[in-house]
């Protein structure tokens, strides 16, 4: 047994719920991961967006190694440093906020969903519970969480939902004007949706949000999980549209690569949960949270969101000028270093392609890749690819 392939042994013994991987991955390093064979790739999606430091990189590695030789887990029933110098860090740069701590992105919104819940529930009454989503959005797949995410295939099979859920489609300011009645506790958001193709909401779209929620009191939650810490080149991406909502979830980059979420509150929202509202076993653990206080130093000592945004803006301008020459590329969209492009050919087997020569990229939809490299990518790793592309594309 131990001589049949990897992928063998996975179809035994791994549930179905993925599509069956083509590459076992063994070690990364900096923009580069290395299969089972040997064969080395340049990670252009980077975990989705999780390895925005690269792969391995020395100040998490080290951020690990001395406190997994410390203290490696701790009840909840009593406190940790490290979970209290991280919430303090985003203190200062999402002012007022007050953390949970958990360990997806999921839960964080799980978090999310019951702060929302709870806060109009005490305030307004029960009546008040309904959760404003959009369409094509992405929040995870626990259970409210999934019933926030605004993809009915997500759905099949899962049915009855949680309910108290509304949808919208994202973009669509008069629509969101109708669907948010006294009903409405929170209005939940991805500044940038991520999952149904880096799509960007249209100027103001989130800052008309944030006034037809302050004005109504609902409490709007903006879904950070794959578009914050960095990724598109401010810390939140909401930053860029001048808007702070009453609550953020953030995961994936985090922890460095290990798992961690946090959920965010500022202002009245930060007080909704009393001790004993919610809880997770590992949440704030020491570990994960040395790492991610080792990932926020780097971004600031590197400055690597000013690097996110040459970088990003550089690459995007590339795509297109490759759009100009080859008509296949019908789209470029996106921020930072969140970016997506459209095909007129299946993306998937572009992926495909491009695996094979050497580089990782997500077919994010029939027709659309998504990028989401390490912060600390290169122009020269880029243009290597750009060359690849344009040569797949050609062919295909
Ligand atoms: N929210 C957004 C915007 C996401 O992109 C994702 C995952 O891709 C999630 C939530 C779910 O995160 P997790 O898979 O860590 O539960």
């Amino acid at each position: 047994m131990a001589n049949d392939s990897w992928t063998e042994r996975a179809a035994r013994v791994l549930q179905d719920n993925y599509y069956p991987a083509r590459l076992t991955l063994v070690r990364g390093e900096g923009c580069r991961v290395f299969d089972d064979e040997g064969r080395s790739y340049l990670d252009l999606i980077a975990g989705i967006a999780v390895n925005s430091l690269g792969h391995c990189h020395p100040a998490i590695v080290r951020a690990i190694r001395e406190q997994s030789a410390t203290l490696m887990h701790v009840s909840n029933l009593y406190r940790n440093p490290w979970s209290v110098r991280l919430a303090e860090e985003f203190a200062t740069r999402v002012p007022g906020s007050r953390a949970f701590f958990c360990n997806s992105g999921a839960e964080a919104n799980e978090a999310a969903i019951k702060l929302v819940r709870r806060h109009a529930h005490f305030k307004y009454g029960p009546a008040r519970h309904v959760i404003v989503t959009a369409e094509a959005s992405f929040h995870g797949r626990t259970f409210a969480a999934l019933t926030a995410t605004g993809q009915p295939k997500y759905w099949e099979g899962f049915e009855p939902l949680v309910p108290g859920f509304r949808y919208v489609p994202y973009g669509d300011l008069a629509a969101l004007d109708a669907a948010v009645t006294d009903d409405v506790c929170a209005v939940l958001l991805e500044p940038i949706q991520g999952e149904s193709g880096v799509r960007v909401p249209p100027p103001g779209y989130l800052t008309r949000a944030a006034k037809l929620c302050s004005e109504r009191g609902a409490l709007l939650v903006f879904d950070e999980v794959q578009t914050g810490l960095g990724r598109t080149g401010t810390f939140l991406a909401c930053e860029a549209d001048g808007v702070l909502p009453d609550v953020v979830t953030l995961s994936k980059s985090l922890g460095g690569g290990l798992p961690l979420g946090a959920m965010l509150a500022r202002g009245e929202a930060s007080s909704a949960f009393v001790p004993g509202s919610h809880a997770s076993t590992f949440g704030g653990n020491p570990v994960a949270c040395a790492a991610a206080l080792a990932f926020l130093e780097t971004i600031d000592a590197d400055r690597l969101l000013d690097r996110v945004r040459e970088t990003g803006d550089w690459f995007m301008e590339a795509l297109r000028r490759l759009a100009i020459l080859q008509p296949k590329i019908t789209g470029v969209r996106g921020r930072g270093l969140l970016i997506a492009i459209d095909l007129a050919v299946p993306a998937k087997e572009v992926a495909l392609a491009a695996e094979a020569r050497g580089y990782l990229i997500n077919a994010v939809q029939e027709n659309s890749l998504r990028f989401a490299p390490p912060f600390i990518v290169t122009r020269e790793e880029l243009s290597g690819f750009l060359a690849v592309l344009e040569e797949i594309l050609h062919r295909e």
